[in-house]
């Protein structure tokens, strides 16, 4: 290779974060929705697609769908951004508030993509702890926050890959004590009982951004959709280093013809909460320890076979769920997706023999 050919020396530590694409007939690795959109859909997207200009540029400001959203949520246009999957959102925030000089705050194990992409964009990480059930304890967050002054701190509710939620008190608490802007990533937060949007417009609350994405709930993990709910400063500052029209106009009407069917996300969400009841219950008469979730997924760790083995068997069986067994604090632990009840079937009774 060119001697001019010189990757950035910051990189080379970097192991690049994708979930391996292996051919399975049942996928169970990455939290999608396992529902396509509702039937009604493809129409509603067809008459938002005809309506483009496709040979001019998207509308910078996708003010339909930030207005659609606003509304939704309750809030302003200006305080919604709209980007590529809320890794672009997230990227734009580290674009924007972190980068060299300045810290982000994480609290493992978490999204592995939260310092995955600070690194991307220069920013040093801090990496706080979690207890033993996973969850972030407010004195040792506050230490923390303290000591380091990160402008970024992430949280994630409900937390991948744990599917515990942080309480509502205690993202309001973090809020009060960090230096910076505290990120709750809710990418899960339908599934939860409750969300850190409300604490948004709360006096002293103006650095707190709630991000979401499409891919999931939506069950629009194709079209490569999320967004935040900021301080305008907030959105003004993302917009300023994501790329001239980055969002392309289909992205864009995917979205909001999306938002149409409320009422058919919220049946899915309830659906997909009755089958992880279903699972973690199932879950709990195998030789596994499960995690509670308030999530799309479940973590367990296999007690009597290795995890990497029970990974094969399942693979084996053509079902797919994501090994995370690899991360220090999640050593032995798989994480499986909430799929369709026949799905889950198969996945049950794939684990039950590949426990044996
Ligand atoms: N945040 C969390 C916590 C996630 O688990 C994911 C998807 N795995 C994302 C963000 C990214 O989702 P997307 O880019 O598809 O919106």
């Amino acid at each position: 290779m060119s001697p001019l050919v010189v990757r950035r020396d910051d990189l080379a530590s970097l192991e690049s974060y994708h979930s391996p694409q292996v051919p399975a007939e049942v996928r169970l690795n990455t939290n999608e929705s396992p529902m396509p959109p509702p039937p009604a859909w493809p129409d509603a997207f067809a008459s938002e697609i005809a309506r483009i200009d496709a040979n001019r540029y998207p509308d910078r400001g996708a003010t339909a769908l930030r207005g659609a959203l606003a509304e939704l949520h309750g809030v302003e246009p200006t305080e919604v951004f709209c980007a590529n999957g809320s890794n672009e959102v997230l990227q734009c925030l580290l674009l924007a508030f972190g980068g060299p000089g300045r810290l982000a705050a994480t609290f493992e194990p978490t999204y592995a993509l939260h310092a995955f992409i600070a690194r991307l964009t220069g920013t040093p990480v801090v990496s706080g702890s979690r207890n033993q059930r996973f969850a972030v304890e407010f004195d040792d967050a506050k230490a923390m926050l303290t000591e380091h002054s990160p402008t970024l701190t992430f949280l994630c509710s409900p937390n991948n890959p744990t599917g515990n939620a942080d309480p509502i008190e205690l993202i309001e608490r973090i809020v009060g004590v960090a230096p910076g802007l505290v990120v709750v990533d809710e990418a899960y937060g339908q599934f939860a009982p409750a969300s850190a949007t409300g604490l948004r417009g709360l006096p002293g609350a103006d650095g707190l951004v709630v991000v979401r994405t499409f891919s999931k709930t939506w069950a629009l993990a194709a079209a490569r959709l999320g967004y935040l709910l900021g301080d305008a400063e907030v959105v003004s500052a993302c917009e300023a280093v994501a790329l001239p029209y980055h969002l392309s106009a289909y992205t864009q009407a995917a979205g909001l013809a999306a938002l149409g069917f409320r009422a058919e996300m919220e049946e899915r969400v309830a659906l997909v909460s009755e089958e992880r009841g279903r699972v973690a219950a199932a879950l709990g008469g195998l030789a596994v320890d499960a995690w509670p979730s308030v999530a799309n997924f479940i973590l367990f760790r296999p007690t009597a076979r290795p995890a990497s083995a029970v990974w094969q068997g399942l693979l084996d069986r053509s079902v797919l769920v994501r090994d995370v067994s690899g991360r220090p604090e999640l050593a032995g632990c798989l994480r499986v997706t909430i799929g369709t009840a026949a799905e889950n079937d198969r996945f049950l009774g794939a684990l039950e023999e590949s426990l044996r």
